[in-house]
C-alpha cells in the first residue's frame, strides 16, 4: 500500500530567496545602510509582530490595511484576558512599532532627534499579485523627536530615499510630493471634499462610496477610471492650509530645488494612513506596471502623542526591496562570496588529514570546502571547479608519505607540493592568501 506524502508550497503570496538570489539583496541591504548612515541614522530592530490595536489605532480603522489587509495571530492559547481581548498582528508596515519602541524606551529623553532605520520583512493580506506580496521587505527611516519639525528634514529624508534609489543604480523613477496640511487643515479639507463630492457620489466605485464617509481622502488616489473622472472635475488646490502649513510646504520645495531634486507636485496624493499630515510623497517607476510604487512616506506629527507618547513631530518613509529588484536594470548581479580553497581526499586513508587542513584553514578565515564523499579524482575536481574556489588543496596517499599537499591554481593551471611537516599549515596558508 502506497502512503501519500503531503507535499508543502510556500503560503501565497510569500516565496524563498533562494541562494543564487540572496547577492542581489546583501547588496541592496549594504549599500543602502551605507547611504543612511551617511545620513546619521541608527538601525532599530523591533518585532515582527505587535499588539493589533497598535496598527488599528495608528493608521486608522478605516484604512485599507486595517479593513483588508491584517494577518493577526489567532493564537490558542492566550495567556491573559488582555491578550484576548486585544490579540496579536504581524506588522503590516514599522512606523507603528518604532512609535511604540520610541515611547517605551522614552528615547525623547536621550536625543532631541532620534533618526532611526530599519530593513526587514512586513506582511499584508493583499490578494498577491506581481510587485504586491503577503510578505514583503522594506527599508525604512523615521525621524520622531522635539527637534523634527524644520522643513529641511522633510528634505532630507526625501533625499535619502532618493539617493538610496540612485546608489542602487535606478534612474528613472519620479518622485510626487504633496501636503496634507495640520490636522485642522486635513479636517477643512475632508468638509470641502464632501461638499464637493457629494452630488457625484453615485458615479463612485462601490469602495470611494463607502470611503466618503470613513476615508474621504482616499477618493482622490482611487484608481478606478469613473472616480478618477469625477475627481478631474473637482479643483484641487491649497485652499485648505493655513498660513503656517503653507509655509511649511513652500520651505520643503525650495529645500528640495537647493538639492537639485526635481519632484511633480501632486494634489491628489493623499497615502491612504490616517497619521500623515503635512508632507507626503511617493516614487513611482513606470517601469513597474499597475504596482508601480517604489517608496513613500510623509508626516505625522501627531502619532506619538496619539499613542500616548509626548507631543513631538515626525517624519519617515519605507522603500519595497522585492519592487526595487523588479525595477533594476537586468544584467549579471554581484557574485557569491566564493570559497578560497576546495580540499581533494583522494582516497579514504587521505581523509583525516584533509579534514583537519579544512578546520585550520576555516579557522584561519580561509574559505574552505570538502566533499566527505570520497569519489574519483575526476568527480571531486567537477566539484571543486563548481565551487568556484580560486585554489584546490588534493591530499593522497603521496602527499601522505611526503608530507606535504599538492596545492592547484585554478586560474593559472599550475600546481606545486607544498611542504605541511610537524602540521605547519603556514607556508600552505601564506600561499592561500596570496590571492588577496
Ligand atoms: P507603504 O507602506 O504602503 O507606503 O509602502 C511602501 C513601499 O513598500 C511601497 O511603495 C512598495 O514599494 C512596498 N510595498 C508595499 N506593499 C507591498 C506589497 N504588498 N508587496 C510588495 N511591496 C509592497
Amino acid at each position: 500500500m502506497s502512503i501519500m506524502v503531503q507535499k508543502f508550497s510556500v503560503p501565497r503570496g510569500t516565496s524563498d530567496i533562494l541562494p543564487p538570489d540572496i547577492p542581489v539583496w546583501q547588496d541592496i541591504e549594504a549599500k543602502a545602510r551605507q547611504v543612511i548612515q551617511n545620513y546619521g541614522y541608527k538601525e532599530i530592530r523591533t518585532p515582527i509582530f505587535e499588539e493589533t490595536e497598535l496598527f488599528v489605532r495608528s493608521m486608522g480603522h478605516s484604512s485599507d490595511i486595517v479593513q483588508k489587509q491584517m494577518l493577526t495571530i489567532a493564537s490558542q492559547k492566550q495567556e491573559s484576558a488582555e491578550e484576548a481581548m486585544g490579540g496579536l498582528s504581524l506588522r503590516p508596515e514599522s512606523t507603528a512599532s518604532i512609535v511604540r519602541a520610541y515611547i517605551q524606551n522614552s528615547l525623547d529623553r536621550k536625543e532631541g532627534l532620534s533618526k532611526l532605520f530599519y530593513i526587514g520583512p512586513m506582511f499584508r493580506g493583499e490578494r498577491p499579485q506581481k510587485g504586491r506580496l503577503r510578505q514583503f521587505h522594506q527599508i525604512g527611516v523615521e525621524a520622531i523627536g522635539p527637534d523634527s519639525s524644520h522643513p529641511y528634514l522633510d528634505a532630507e529624508v526625501i533625499a535619502l530615499s532618493i539617493n538610496i534609489l540612485k546608489g542602487l543604480g535606478l534612474k528613472d523613477f519620479q518622485v510626487k510630493i504633496n501636503t496634507l496640511g495640520s490636522e485642522e487643515d486635513k479636517a477643512n479639507f475632508s468638509k470641502w471634499l464632501r461638499e464637493k463630492l457629494q452630488p457625484d457620489i453615485k458615479k463612485l466605485c462601490p469602495d470611494c462610496q463607502q470611503r466618503f464617509e470613513r476615508n474621504v481622502f482616499r477618493i482622490l488616489d482611487c484608481k478606478n477610471k469613473d472616480c478618477k473622472s469625477v475627481v478631474g472635475r473637482l479643483e484641487i488646490g491649497y485652499g485648505h492650509l493655513s498660513r503656517q502649513s503653507q509655509g511649511h510646504f513652500d520651505s520643503v520645495k525650495k529645500a528640495l530645488s537647493s538639492l537639485g531634486i526635481e519632484y511633480e507636485e501632486a494634489p491628489c496624493l493623499v497615502r491612504g494612513l490616517d497619521y500623515y499630515t503635512h508632507t507626503v510623497f511617493e516614487i513611482t517607476d513606470a517601469s513597474l506596471g499597475s504596482q508601480d510604487a517604489l517608496g513613500a512616506g510623509g508626516r505625522y506629527n501627531n502619532l506619538v502623542k496619539q499613542l500616548g507618547g509626548p507631543q513631538v513631530d515626525a517624519i519617515g518613509f519605507a522603500l519595497g526591496i522585492e519592487r526595487i529588484i523588479l525595477a533594476l536594470p537586468k544584467h549579471e548581479g554581484p557574485a557569491a562570496v566564493a570559497l578560497t580553497a576546495f580540499i581533494i581526499a583522494m582516497d579514504e586513508s587521505a581523509q583525516s588529514k584533509a579534514f583537519e587542513i579544512l578546520n585550520v584553514l576555516r579557522c584561519e578565515d580561509i574559505a574552505s570546502d570538502m566533499s566527505y564523499r570520497v569519489a574519483s579524482m575526476k568527480s571531486q575536481m567537477r566539484l571543486a571547479d563548481k565551487s568556484g574556489a580560486p585554489y584546490v588543496v588534493i591530499i593522497g596517499e603521496d602527499e601522505l608519505k611526503r608530507d606535504c599537499v599538492t596545492l592547484k591554481n585554478m586560474e593559472k593551471g599550475s600546481q606545486e607540493a607544498v611542504d605541511i611537516t610537524n602540521n605547519n599549515y603556514s607556508s600552505l596558508k601564506t600561499k592561500l592568501r596570496e590571492r588577496d
